[in-house]
């Protein structure tokens, strides 16, 4: 269910109910192919179904376009609470929306795109399961597919993905994670393993000091010594937390002093936070009498490891990197509407995939105000544009009117965003900051960026508070609403689960 109707689809109602002969019945209330075979709603594909893709699909009007989503995640992921469902702070389900609860959107397929075809006006896709091969035509196509981890090609990454080493960017990599640590605990607690192989299955390394890495090594940190110390005792002495990073902070995009302290906390924990620091590969190694085993390399020492999860950096997805489109450092470059070059405006890319003429960073926040902005767009002024009329083919979609940026992260708010924000026909983002948890009761809020007035930097408790409730009232159905603070007070009271199945 959505809390906060948005405008959008108020006014959508609204023009529905008062001026119901604008469309044909079965372009207002759905699939129901119209007569004859035409179309009397372009067609609007989104690839992906992330902050981007997922945001934009429930904004567009549906009465004014045909709207299919393409994406292999039949889910929308919240990211920002997946390092907890990592270690069962949180559990996997509340922190997902399902596509299809997207209301009036015309069709779903779990499926990824492989090619676009410019010319044409087509994507084709292969089936998540059977593997099939189908094409769908487009009027306008958004390219929202994201970006995947990067491994920088070092040795064994990815041939030792999902078994020691993991990433941390979908749901499954979550559950992947969870269950190798529960499986480390479960292995090293028997009575036969030699001490070395106990020693090896409890070394955890994280690599990469961005927020994603930070704040899993917290919850790490907190389900150790919560529910680790609880439920296996005899282990707690010989567990090793170790954070690599390959530059000299963590924490690189926030002010100075909260990476500081952030290092500082991770310290007290005991948690071995080596900067500069950059794996140069991973070997399996045998020794008799013992099972096989994973050693990271660095340049002057080695660590062998039971569990290595990787937030090294983002990649383009094979999509994009294939793609004939220009890229511009591995992301689609597009212009100040967020539209691809030399596309006569059908083509636009948002997200992390695209990089606009500022060279936005890679975050949620961006990726949502670019769907938001693009969604007011197509809602108020291209949906003026016949873009179904043959004599229009070789012409360029006009370019937007003015468009209001959103400042405010809840929709209630909205009409803050008219008061403090310029409007302008191009994408501008507006700043809301910077937050990263601690685990349970501690966090770190950057402000610097933003023109918010009050304090610039904000850390401990407080900033927690901030993180929690920002995220909680974030979040898209009351259910999850709901859940979230349920499992948190689960964690706080009863503790973690630590079943494995
Ligand atoms: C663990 C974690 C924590 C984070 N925390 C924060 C935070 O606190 N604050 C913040 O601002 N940002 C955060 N981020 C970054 C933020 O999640 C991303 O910037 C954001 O998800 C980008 O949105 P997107 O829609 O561009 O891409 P994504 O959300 O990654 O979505 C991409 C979508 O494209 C789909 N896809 C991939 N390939 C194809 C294909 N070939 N065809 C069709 N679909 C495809 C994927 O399945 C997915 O649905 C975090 C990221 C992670 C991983």
């Amino acid at each position: 269910m959505i809390l906060f109707p948005s405008a959008t689809s108020t006014a959508a109602v609204l023009r529905l109910s008062f001026f119901p002969t604008v469309r044909s019945p079965a372009a207002r209330f759905g699939t129901t192919p119209p007569v004859g075979g035409e179309r009397v709603r372009p067609r609007v594909v989104i690839l992906g179904s992330g902050w981007a893709g997922f945001t934009l699909a429930r904004r567009l009007d549906k009465s004014r376009y045909e709207v299919r989503v393409i994406s292999p995640a039949n889910h929308f992921l919240f990211t920002p609470l997946l390092p907890s469902t990592a270690v069962g702070t949180l559990e996997f389900r509340a922190i997902q929306e399902p596509v299809r609860t997207i209301e009036g959107l015309d069709k779903y397929y779990q499926a990824k795109a492989t090619n676009i075809d410019l010319e044409v006006g087509k994507v084709t896709c292969e089936d998540s399961y059977s593997l099939s091969v189908f094409e769908v035509p487009y009027d306008y196509l958004c390219v929202a597919g994201g970006m995947k981890s990067n491994t920088f090609h070092v040795q064994n990454v990815d041939e030792l993905e999902g078994k020691a080493v993991f990433f941390l960017k979908h749901l499954y990599h979550a559950r992947q994670i969870r269950n190798r640590i529960l499986e480390c605990f479960e292995r090293a607690t028997n009575p036969t393993i030699p001490a070395e192989q106990r020693d090896r299955l409890l070394s955890f390394i994280v690599v990469g000091g961005g927020p994603t890495s930070c704040e899993f090594m917290s919850e790490l940190h907190d389900f150790i010594k919560k529910d680790v110390a609880k439920w296996y005792p005899d282990l707690i002495g010989y567990i090793k937390l170790t954070l690599v990073e390959a530059g000299p902070g963590i924490l690189g995009s926030f002010d100075k002093a909260l990476s500081d302290y952030y290092v500082e906390k991770l310290i007290e924990k005991n948690i071995d936070v080596r900067l500069n620091t950059a794996v140069k590969g991973i070997e399996v190694r045998e020794v008799e009498g013992c099972p096989r085993f994973t050693v990271a390399k660095f340049a002057d020492f080695d660590l062998p490891f039971g569990t290595m999860v990787w937030s090294a950096g983002l990649a383009p997805v094979n999509l994009v990197a294939k793609s004939n489109l220009k890229l511009d450092g591995g992301r689609i470059a597009v212009d100040d509407y967020l539209r691809v070059p030399d596309t006569r405006g059908r083509v636009f890319a948002l997200g992390d995939c695209a990089n606009t003429p500022d060279h936005l960073p890679p975050t949620a926040t961006v990726a949502e105000q670019q769907a938001l902005y693009l969604a007011d767009c197509f809602n108020k002024y291209y949906s003026k544009f016949d873009v179904l009329d043959e004599r229009n083919r070789t012409k360029d979609l006009p370019l937007p009117g003015d468009v209001t940026p959103y400042l405010m992260p809840w929709n209630i708010l909205s009409f803050l965003n008219r008061i403090f924000c310029k409007s302008s026909p191009e994408f501008h983002y507006m700043n809301r900051g910077a937050m990263a948890s601690m685990g349970m009761g501690g966090g770190v809020t950057d402000l610097n960026k933003t023109h918010l007035p009050g304090p610039k930097t904000i850390k401990g408790q407080v900033a927690y508070f901030v993180w929690s409730s920002t995220y909680l009232t974030k979040q898209l159905s009351i259910q999850n609403m709901i859940l979230i603070p349920m499992y948190w007070f689960k964690a706080l009271v009863f503790g973690r689960d630590i079943s494995r199945f």
